[in-house]
């Protein structure tokens, strides 16, 4: 199963939830944020390589 969490707040995020998908720009992993943390600009940390952006 494709387990999608939030990377800023660690919320699961559920199938047709808004969020924002796009990939780390230092490794090319998929970052997941809700809305949420979209609208609030949280930052967001990548589960692969720890880069954090906002
Ligand atoms: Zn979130
Ligand atoms: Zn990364």
């Amino acid at each position: 199963m494709d387990d999608m969490s939030c990377n800023g707040c660690g919320a699961s995020i559920a199938a047709g939830e808004h969020s924002v998908k796009f990939k780390c720009p230092a490794c090319g992993e998929t970052i997941v944020r809700c809305s949420k943390c979209k609208v609030t600009s949280n930052n967001y940390t990548c589960r692969k390589c720890g880069f954090v952006g906002p």
